[in-house]
């Protein structure tokens, strides 16, 4: 277990971007970890667990309390059940059930940050949530002091939310557990239609896994959705909204000020989100609402591959990260009525 004092978070963001914490604990087993929770909860100190930092936005007066970042390591493959220790580097996890031949996950390669962060928000993409295969989550529950087992039907997962994000100050997540496929060799079948068509697929066919997997890497890329340290599209938290869910009323009035914008031939993205709930897309409405790619001329911008990315140009602080943030949201607001909800988890600050 590695302690530091007034350290520097920024280094541990994919933002690079936060003040220091207080203090700064590296846990490389369980034990270290519930050990360095224990120590903070009983001395009331706040805890700030870290993985990658890939979805955190830290305020420039930093973190004033214990820094927790989770340096755990295991893999483990019995046939198709896969146990992942939380500071397993996900995407790593990913190529190796890939090799393995197993389906699931493959078309959740490239998201950056650690395995015991992907049950927090259900992350997902190109047709692929982590709830579709979590059988169980191992985390230390603070309220109760004891490590508990949860299995998937009460982590409460949905778009980008699960009982982890609900209640912040409750689990620090130790070990996930999935189970996987083994189609022999094959994906799970392909949903996204971006990934169909670029594959030459039917939605719902299955293709080689690690096919899967290359093609979403190289989508990915495209966008500046994977991490490359020399590529500022990168100094990011990925999508930094999340795509709208709105009730029927709410899209009625939506589609309305559209039409009323855009023209009576606009359409906007349309997707159901069960029971009475469409969803819309975050970027179309950023886009249509003027912050294209590349948009600003400060030192946080939105990405030039990916208008749902806003990113760090470099020089960037948390506050220039979230004035853009603001003048998104109240734009987006101003044309269409529908207020974007941040992705990343703020620590000692607010949209
Ligand atoms: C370029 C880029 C692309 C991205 N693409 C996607 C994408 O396609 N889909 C997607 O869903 N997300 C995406 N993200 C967001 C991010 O990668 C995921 O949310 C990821 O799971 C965060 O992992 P992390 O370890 O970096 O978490 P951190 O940023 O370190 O933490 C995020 C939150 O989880 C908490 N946390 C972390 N670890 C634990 C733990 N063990 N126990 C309890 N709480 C914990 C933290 O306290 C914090 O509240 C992207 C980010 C970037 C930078």
């Amino acid at each position: 277990m590695q302690e530091l004092h007034d350290a520097p978070l920024a280094p541990l963001t994919t933002f690079r971007l936060g003040g220091p914490a207080t203090r700064l604990i590296t846990a490389t087993t369980d034990a270290e970890v519930v050990d360095a929770v224990r120590e903070a909860d009983a001395a009331g100190t706040p805890l700030l667990i870290v993985g990658g930092g890939s979805n955190l936005v830290i305020g420039d007066q930093g973190f004033a309390g214990t820094a927790l970042r989770i340096a755990t390591q295991g893999f483990s493959l019995d046939g198709t059940r896969l146990e992942l220790a939380a500071g397993e580097v996900w995407t790593d996890a990913v190529a190796r059930t890939v090799e393995a031949g197993l389906a699931g996950i493959e078309c959740l390669a490239g998201i950056p940050g650690s395995a015991g962060a992907t049950p927090i928000q259900n992350v997902g993409a190109y047709g692929q949530e982590v709830s579709s295969t979590i059988t169980e989550v191992v985390a230390y529950d603070r309220a109760a002091g004891e490590t508990v087992v949860i299995p998937n039907a009460e982590c409460a997962f949905s778009y980008r939310h699960s009982r982890f994000k609900a209640e912040p100050d409750r689990y620090v997540v130790l070990r996930v557990r999935f189970e996987l496929e083994d189609a022999g060799g094959l994906s799970a079948p392909i949903k996204y239609p971006e990934t169909a068509r670029t594959l030459g697929v039917e939605a719902g066919d299955r293709v080689p896994a690690a096919t899967a997997r290359e093609t979403v890497l190289k989508l990915r890329a495209g966008k500046g959705m994977v991490l490359d340290p020399e590529d500022h599209d990168t100094w990011s938290a990925g999508s930094f909204f999340t795509n709208p869910i709105l009730t029927e009323p709410e899209f009625a009035a939506f589609h309305a000020r559209v039409a009323e914008r855009l023209g009576p031939d606009a359409k906007a993205p349309a997707f159901p989100a069960g029971e009475g709930l469409t969803k819309t897309s975050a970027a179309w409405l950023i886009d249509k609402a003027g912050f294209t790619k590349g948009y600003g001329t400060g030192p946080a911008r939105i990405s030039t591959k990916h208008t749902l990315a806003l990113t760090n140009r470099g020089e960037a602080t948390t506050e220039d990260l979230l004035t853009l943030a603001r003048e998104v949201v109240a734009g987006v607001h101003e044309a269409f009525g529908v207020t974007l909800v941040n992705e990343p988890v703020t620590v000692g600050v607010r949209l």
